[in-house]
């Protein structure tokens, strides 16, 4: 697992999220957990370590 710090757009909370290494390509959406907005996350490895990290708001 290869925990990723970011910063939530909404809140601007510092918040840690674990993620799978072992994936290559994953998008998901998920709730911030400070502020409960969804948040689009996109996560790519290569060869165990994190080659692109992104999140962003989702507007409802
Ligand atoms: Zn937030």
């Amino acid at each position: 697992m290869w925990e990723q710090e970011y910063f939530c757009p909404f809140c601007g909370a510092a918040v840690s999220v674990l993620l799978d290494s072992s994936i290559e390509k994953t998008s998901y959406i998920e709730d911030c957990e400070v502020c409960c907005r969804p948040l689009g996350f996109e996560v790519g490895f290569q060869n165990g370590n994190l080659t692109f990290f992104q999140v962003e708001a989702i507007e409802q």
